[in-house]
């Protein structure tokens, strides 16, 4: 047996170590297994432990039985009338009494325009009214953050639309934030089309960015098909490549999303070649996918939907073994919240003013406004509300699943294929964690737990 990656120290505090007794036990409900090289990987998603068994361990031909022993302490192997689900409940409970409360924002998405210059057919703002930021909003936007973050280090994400065609609002912050003293640095989401050396200078520099996000949807042919960009001259593709390639010459560091479904599945296995021939050397890009959603009857069907899952499953095995293939890393604290939504921390700031808690909710559901702060309590307490369904009691995923009630992603029930899904992800971060090791010397991975778990919005998301 080797550990992998070892208990959380929450869940080693929280939890005494079990005495192992005689009787009968069975394999934790919270064990999720994932067969590597080397035999199989075995998660414990309460604990956090990441063990990897030989085969003949696995099939337990071990000697002595020291380690069902093992297995025991670690929780693996539980007495057959164990209720886990409400230790899970506890330890969760415990754990959000803990974390610090936050008195201040520090986390700012800012919709610097809903406009856009691409006309991708999936967009979820798409019919919605195109307005950017005005200089004045911005300044008073500022002002805001400067009241609300207390003096803490303040981290901002464009977001829109396409946020630099809301340039000017960002310059207008940005530098207001400076003259007032508020420490920041920041993010972003585009398509990455409008960035030029110039204003690659002026972002690193100016606005404090440290790494953007851009989504490739293609090959060539297909992504500038499914882009349609406003206005391009010549292509696209080419043009944001370049631009990828110019942010990480700067020192930016680069994430590019590919959004997957059943219809694309093969060309972004071929873009995974391209762009781990062509940026395969670079460190500070990570490639990464995401199994779009479809809430359609279509979608939903559990044959569709389990051929999408096998797919994508297959394109994330690609992009594992690519060198710049960024599968997320597992959890490496109690999960408190699930996302930005439910994060006391964290706001969202639209084009005229007003403040809301979800980046895809950008019209409904708002908490207030720039001038007169969070005013509306009750919509807040709405964010954080969870969906509990009777299959939580006997999930492997629940001590790290939070289904929030008005998540646009998620929906009033948990089917088969949800929870298939989320387990897929959770796999697929156990590979990724195994890879490490090995890349590692095979030893223990030198592990940060997390600070603060608001960025980790679900699995599969
Ligand atoms: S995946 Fe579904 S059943 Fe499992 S814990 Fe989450 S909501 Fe509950
Ligand atoms: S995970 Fe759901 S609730 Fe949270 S920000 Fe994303 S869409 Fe909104």
């Amino acid at each position: 047996m080797r550990v992998i990656l070892p208990q959380m120290s929450a869940a080693r505090k929280l939890c005494a170590e079990p005495t192992v007794k005689d009787g009968p036990y069975r394999p934790s409900r919270y064990a999720l297994r994932a067969p590597c090289e080397e035999g199989v990987l075995l998660y414990h998603t309460l604990t956090g432990e990441l063990l990897l068994l030989s085969e003949d361990e696995d099939k337990g031909d071990e000697p002595g039985g020291s380690l069902r022993s093992e297995l025991i302490k670690r929780r693996f192997l539980v007495p057959e009338d164990y209720d886990e689900y409400r230790l899970c409940r506890q330890i969760r409970q415990v754990a959000g009494t803990l974390a610090p409360k936050k008195k201040t924002v520090t986390s700012f998405t800012v919709f610097t325009t809903t406009d856009c210059n691409a006309r991708c057919p999936y967009c979820y703002e798409l019919g919605r009214p195109r307005t950017p930021m005005s200089d004045r909003t911005a300044a008073d936007a500022a002002e805001y953050i400067s009241r609300v973050s207390g003096g803490g280090k303040v981290s901002i994400s464009w977001f829109g639309g396409e946020p630099l065609m809301g340039r000017s609002a960002i310059d207008v912050i940005t530098s207001e934030l400076r003259r007032r003293g508020v420490p920041f640095t920041s993010k972003i989401v585009t398509n990455g089309y409008l960035f030029d050396a110039d204003l690659i200078g002026t972002a690193k520099n100016d606005w404090a960015l440290r790494s953007v996000q851009i989504t490739l949807d293609g090959t060539e042919e297909k992504y500038n098909r499914i882009k349609g960009i406003v206005g391009c001259e010549g292509s696209a593709y080419k043009r944001v490549l370049s631009n990828i390639g110019l942010l990480l010459d700067a020192g930016v560091r680069v994430a590019i999303r590919m959004n997957a479904d059943l219809s694309n599945m093969e060309d972004l296995t071929k873009l995974t070649d391209e762009l781990s021939a062509r940026f395969g050397d670079e460190k500070k890009l990570t490639l990464y996918s995401v199994l779009l959603r479809d809430f359609s009857p279509a979608g939903t069907h559990p044959e569709a939907e389990a051929e999408a899952l096998a797919a994508w499953d297959a394109l994330q095995k690609k992009i594992l073994a690519s060198p710049i293939g960024g599968v997320r890393g597992l959890p490496r604290s109690i999960r408190t919240n699930g996302c930005m939504a439910d994060n006391d921390g964290a706001v969202t700031i639209l084009p005229d003013g007003r403040i809301g808690k979800c980046e895809h909710e950008s019209e409904q559901l708002l908490v207030g406004n720039i001038y007169d702060g969070i005013a509306d309590q009750g919509t807040v307490a709405r964010w954080r509300e969870r969906v509990e369904v009777p299959e939580c009691r006997t999930c492997a995923l629940a001590p790290v699943c939070i289904r929030l009630r008005l998540c646009s992603w998620t929906n009033d029930r948990c089917e088969d294929c949800d929870r298939e899904r989320m387990k897929k992800s959770v796999e697929q971060m156990m590979l990724n964690e195994y890879v490490r090791s090995l890349k590692n010397g095979g030893g223990d991975i030198d592990t940060e737990e997390d600070g603060d778990n608001a960025e980790y919005s679900g699995f599969g998301r």
